[in-house]
């Protein structure tokens, strides 16, 4: 049976003399894995099509377990992207993560959007955005990610009282899932991170906004600091 999809590859694992096994996150079947086999020879065409971070039309053979890679037709290879190592770079801890958090075969095209919209933000920022620009996407992605699976984080209100926050001595606790006021912030949770009124208010639009507009938030580097701190603590957390 030949199925068709239309997919991002997220990794790729040597195995065998010639072979490779894939990693990709496709729009109708969510992540997969399948093995296409003599791509490391030299002569093999397949290969530049199955890079990571590449958007192409995929055909799998499968009867059963992993099938086979048979072709790859690339829709965008996100060049500027490839091109710029600071976008590299954060890309490829966003995508690590990204398949850390996604189960196999569990298809969600809201999900895939998603990756793809991120993908196509970093391509249009790599040259001129700078690192800090990079962190603020993959961050913006990762909560946005999180949301979408069902991690629901409370940015607005105390997650343990319920308060409207103040701007002052917040605390984040991935425990709780949530913004500790400041009242709540000393009994609740001892390990909860001290997080900065304004990175609270950047993980709020990272949740309001498409990764477009998100492109388009400046922030400071100390802000962006502070989110990246508790959203690395959340996903030690959850992963
Ligand atoms: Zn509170």
């Amino acid at each position: 049976m030949e199925y068709k999809y239309t997919g991002i590859v997220l990794s790729k694992r040597d195995v065998g003399e010639t072979d490779r096994i894939y990693t990709i996150y496709t729009l109708e079947g969510g992540k997969v894995r399948s093995l296409a086999k003599g791509v490391r020879k030299s002569h093999a065409k397949l290969a530049a099509s199955l890079e990571n971070v590449t958007l192409a039309d995929i055909t799998i053979a499968r009867a059963r377990g992993l099938g086979k890679i048979t072709g790859s037709i690339v829709e965008n290879n996100f060049s500027s992207l490839k091109q710029d190592l600071d976008a590299l770079t954060e890309t490829f801890a966003g995508l690590h993560i990204f398949d850390k958090l996604v189960d196999y075969e569990n298809p969600d095209p809201q999900i895939f959007v998603l990756l793809r919209s991120y993908l196509e933000a970093v391509d249009c920022l790599a040259a001129v955005g700078g690192v800090e620009k990079q962190t603020l996407l993959r961050l913006g992605f990762l909560v946005k990610l999180l949301h979408a699976l069902g991690y629901a984080l409370e940015m607005n209100c105390c997650v343990a009282c319920g308060e409207i926050l103040s701007e002052n001595f917040l605390h984040f606790s991935s425990q709780a899932g949530g913004v500790l006021c400041e009242h709540c912030s000393q009994d609740s949770d001892n390990q909860a991170l001290p997080i900065r009124a304004n990175a609270v208010k950047m993980m709020r639009l990272f949740l309001k906004n498409n990764m477009t507009t998100l492109a388009k938030i400046q922030a400071s580097r100390e802000d962006c600091d502070s989110a990246r701190l508790v959203v690395d603590d959340f996903l030690r957390w959850t992963l």
